[in-house]
């Protein structure tokens, strides 16, 4: 099987992956890389680290880039700000400028080294929430360029594009990992693991998945 490099926060987005990779491939073949980049919660890297080693991944990375915050200001690296989205704004102040770009090719670089050509990242655009770098196009022109960059068939994976968090939440229970998502991963703006604060726009989002998941299935039973 074909190894692939997962870029993983420890969240619900690519904990999914990251159990989806190893459905298919075994854990042998998945490696995992997470980026301490000064997010408000460094428990969210520690936690990457932890849920990796217990998933048995062939290899796990923590890469810091330190010096982001110092060049970019938003919520989710500024503890002191309030989360927000202004009306009008294009996106909410926990956007982050440039991070799957920068995430990929830090990522790419690195998968390089250990031989490996494929990247999965879990961006979707389905549950739209501002972020111009979780869409299709920007993914598969950052393959493009990649590509051109390091002359290396980088194939990048995203998995979740067109899924809505509830058919993420579907899927997490196909691969019979729904209740290890939902109480170890970490999607809170307030850095709460499982089902966090249930107040921020991320576990807002994340309960209403569960929720329409839920329902649709207690519906059908
Ligand atoms: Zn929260």
């Amino acid at each position: 099987m074909e190894p692939t490099l997962v870029v993983f926060s420890g969240g619900q987005d690519s904990t999914t992956c990251l159990m989806q990779a190893i459905a298919e491939r075994g854990r042998g073949n998945v490696h995992t890389v997470t980026f301490a980049y000064g997010q408000r919660h460094a428990l969210e890297v520690d936690l990457a680290e932890a849920i990796a080693k217990e998933q048995g991944v062939a290899s796990h990375k923590t890469i810091h880039v330190d010096w982001y915050r110092d060049i970019t200001r938003n919520a989710l690296m500024d503890g002191t700000t309030p989360i927000a989205w202004a009306p009008g704004a294009a996106t909410p102040n926990t956007f982050v400028d440039g991070r799957n770009a920068l995430f990929l090719l830090t990522a790419a670089i690195y998968a390089k080294g250990l031989g490996v050509r494929e990247l999965t990242i879990g961006v979707s655009e389905a549950d739209y929430s501002g972020y111009p770098d979780c869409r299709e196009a920007f993914v598969r022109s950052m393959e493009q360029t990649l590509r051109l960059a390091m002359d290396w068939p980088f194939a990048i994976l995203a998995p979740l594009q067109h899924l809505t968090k509830a058919q993420e939440w579907a899927l997490a229970d196909r691969l019979g990992c729904l209740d290890y998502i939902r109480t170890r991963t970490l999607t809170c703006y307030e850095g709460i693991p499982g089902d966090g604060c249930g107040r921020c726009p991320a576990c807002k989002l994340r309960a209403a998945g569960l929720d329409a998941y839920l329902r649709g299935k207690a519906g059908r039973a």
